[in-house]
């Protein structure tokens, strides 16, 4: 079942890259594995899938653990700074990055550890309050910033769209997040690049793909409705 699922959602973002004139290779997939079980990560792990994804420190370790060791792992959920030390080193790049201090204790632990952390910041241009994130104008001046410190590469933006009953409701939400990286790149500033712009979940990868997501992030579409309840 997960292997016919993930054939539909390679199909819908061939099809987005089609209309779009873009690459297939331009784009990962990060299937994002939160609350789902070991097992069906292995599954989607069969079917050639070396990306996931995971919003909680504990549950990433745990399962980087355990799992092969190609697998890059991306945490994309909210970061408390005393956890910071768990995933340095573990994830591959760090996409919710919404502090300054936040970024200074990644920096701190990388520095520690003798490695270099790739990570994404994360924006919010919607203007909802409950969500993290940066607007435009805090952006820049967040990178002018964390762009100075060592041990850390700004390698793009990352966004989490509002949830909408049509996709194309978040279409010039994600192009706006594009003009950003575009408008951030003009600037050329040391450390920093915008290769990677995280945008698009299940409910709207293709309306992002088509406006310039290279890393599209697919929970439900992959492993199916998550549930909060069971333990
Ligand atoms: C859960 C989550 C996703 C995946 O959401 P789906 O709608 O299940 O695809 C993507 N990004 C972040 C940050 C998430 O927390």
């Amino acid at each position: 079942m997960l292997k016919e699922n993930l054939e539909k959602v390679e199909q819908k973002i061939q099809k987005a890259c089609a209309v779009s004139g873009r690459k297939r290779e331009d784009i990962t997939l990060i299937a994002v594995s939160k609350t789902k079980p070991l097992a069906m990560l292995q599954e989607i792990y069969d079917a050639n899938v070396r990306n996931f994804g995971e919003n909680k420190v504990q549950e990433l370790v745990e399962k980087y653990e355990v799992l092969p060791k190609d697998i890059k792992w991306h945490m994309i959920g909210h970061l408390q700074r005393n956890k910071v030390k768990y995933v340095v080193g573990t994830a591959a790049l760090i996409h919710s990055v919404d502090s300054l201090r936040l970024a200074q204790e990644i920096s701190k632990e990388a520095a520690k550890k003798h490695i270099t952390v790739p990570i994404l910041i994360e924006i919010n241009l919607s203007g909802e309050e409950t969500k993290f994130g940066f607007s435009r104008e805090e952006t820049l001046t967040f990178i002018e910033e964390a762009a100075k410190l060592p041990n850390i590469f700004i390698k793009g933006l990352m966004t989490v769209a509002p949830p909408v009953k049509d996709p194309e409701e978040n279409r010039t939400l994600f192009k706006n997040i594009k003009q950003l990286s575009v408008d951030i790149t003009k600037k050329n500033i040391d450390n920093v690049t915008m290769e990677i712009l995280s945008m698009g979940m299940t409910n709207d990868y293709t309306v992002a793909i088509e406006e310039g997501a290279t890393m599209v992030r697919v929970g439900t579409g992959i492993f199916g409705e998550r549930d909060y309840n069971k333990k």
